[in-house]
């Protein structure tokens, strides 16, 4: 699809919002019908079959597993963000992950997939849940891993949780002509258009920025027509449904997207540099820290280093378990994009999944933190992660005023400025 305007924050707000006009309303409409009358039986019949073939719509939608406006509209708006031709909705990043899967077995049952990814999808393509063979690489490998059934590439950057970087035209150009899907949930279309660098498919969680109020779980892919198709084929035979509410709240915060993400990216990178040089913290990963994007992709594919970053604490796991107790402000949890700042031990959490001798290879060490940068003001995050750090090897569990009974009521109860910083 041709972009119709130039500037990435005026198409946040208006795309997908095309047929306001002529609806006569100034906020998506929010269908929740399941079913769809007809009036005549052939127009249901040529709707039903254009839908189950993949078309994105029809004059009867018949069945809420074949289409849903407002889940449409969601679409187009991605799909215009990513620059392509149209984007395809599912129930959750693994949804539309297992999707794409399903489709490529049918083209040949092996993928290749540089390493580290979220752990979750690595789970699903080692596991041999969807019969696929994979093969873990390089990014520089990528040419050697190809084989005739080879029907996907996948890569993921910057990668969860050690925000390394993987340059997107170097293995489309390994690739060949095997498709290659770029998971880019971390980077968001704000910062990263993977299709403008070959790539022919990019996966969102959409649970993450792209919903960015942690209030809703989806996934999305971004790709051409003949792709699309597929993957609706797909999504009508195995219901991995986006929900329309959740479209509705997808398409709702659309318009802050570019706002939110470049707020906490400006922050994300002051507390990377304090981070840097704090004697408790071993290393730091952000790609603009020295070192920390060794291809110079910053500003040739990624518009900026994001707002995720991860550390490692001194002391291993008791040090990054003692930091997660004793953060009062930063939410321990996992996930990330959020309008609140994320606090999580991958090792322990998102990446347990996977085995602990490809965890470690990938970086993925027990005393790393991952950090999902929020939109509090940077002070406050930086007085509460000093906090945190000074609390390391203290024991107990790291909270001032427990002992008297006065719990705070809200994790985020200030602290007298007594650590210095
Ligand atoms: C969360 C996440 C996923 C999985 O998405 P869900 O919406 O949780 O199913 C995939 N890739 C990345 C990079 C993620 O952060």
């Amino acid at each position: 699809m041709e972009l119709r305007y130039a500037d990435f924050a005026t198409r946040a707000v208006h795309a997908g919002r095309a047929d306001f006009a002529s609806l006569g309303v100034h906020a998506p409409p929010l269908d929740l019908s399941t079913t769809y009358p007809f009036t005549d039986l052939g127009v249901a019949t040529d709707s039903l079959d254009t839908l189950v073939g993949g078309d994105a719509t029809a004059p009867n939608p018949v069945y809420a597993r074949l289409y849903n406006p407002t889940v449409g509209r969601f679409e187009e708006a991605l799909a215009e963000l990513e620059g392509a031709e149209e984007a395809v909705a599912f129930a959750s990043g693994m949804a539309a992950l297992t999707a794409v899967l399903m489709a490529v077995r049918q083209d040949g049952g092996h993928v290749v997939g540089v390493r580290p990814i979220y752990g979750t999808a690595d789970h699903l393509i080692s596991s041999g849940l969807l019969g696929l063979d994979v093969t873990w690489t390089e990014a520089d490998a990528v040419a050697e891993a190809i084989r005739p059934d080879t029907s996907l590439v996948i890569i993921e950057t910057p990668a969860n949780p050690t925000l390394a970087l993987v340059d997107i035209e170097a293995v489309v150009a390994q690739a060949d002509d095997v498709p290659v899907l770029v998971d880019s949930t971390f980077a968001t279309p704000v910062l990263q258009r993977p299709l403008a660098h070959g790539a022919a498919l990019v996966l969102h969680s959409a649970t993450k920025f792209l919903g960015g109020h942690g209030d809703v779980i989806a996934g999305v892919v971004a790709t051409g027509e003949a792709w699309a198709r597929r993957l609706r084929q797909v999504r009508v035979a195995t219901g991995g449904l986006l929900h329309p509410l959740a479209a509705y709240l997808l398409h709702r915060g659309l318009p802050t997207l570019a706002l939110r993400v470049e707020r906490a990216q400006a922050t994300a990178q002051a507390l990377a540099e304090r981070l840097a040089s704090h004697e408790r913290v071993a290393s730091v990963h952000y790609p603009s820290l020295p070192g920390g994007d060794p291809h110079g992709l910053v500003g040739r594919q990624m518009a900026g280093p994001g707002s995720i970053l991860a550390f490692e604490v001194v002391g291993g796991y008791e040090a990054a378990t003692d930091v997660l107790r004793a953060v009062r402000l930063m939410t321990p949890a996992v996930s990330l994009g959020s309008t609140d700042t994320l606090i999580q031990h991958p090792a322990g959490l998102t990446h347990r999944v996977v085995d602990a001798s490809d965890r470690k290879a990938n970086g993925i060490s027990d005393g790393l933190l991952r950090v999902s940068v929020g939109l509090e003001a940077a002070a406050d995050l930086w007085a509460d992660l000093a906090f945190a750090l000074a609390a390391v090897g203290i024991g107990g569990d790291g909270r001032l005023g427990n002992a008297q009974g006065e719990v705070p009521l809200c994790r985020s109860v200030p602290r007298p400025s007594v650590i210095a910083d």
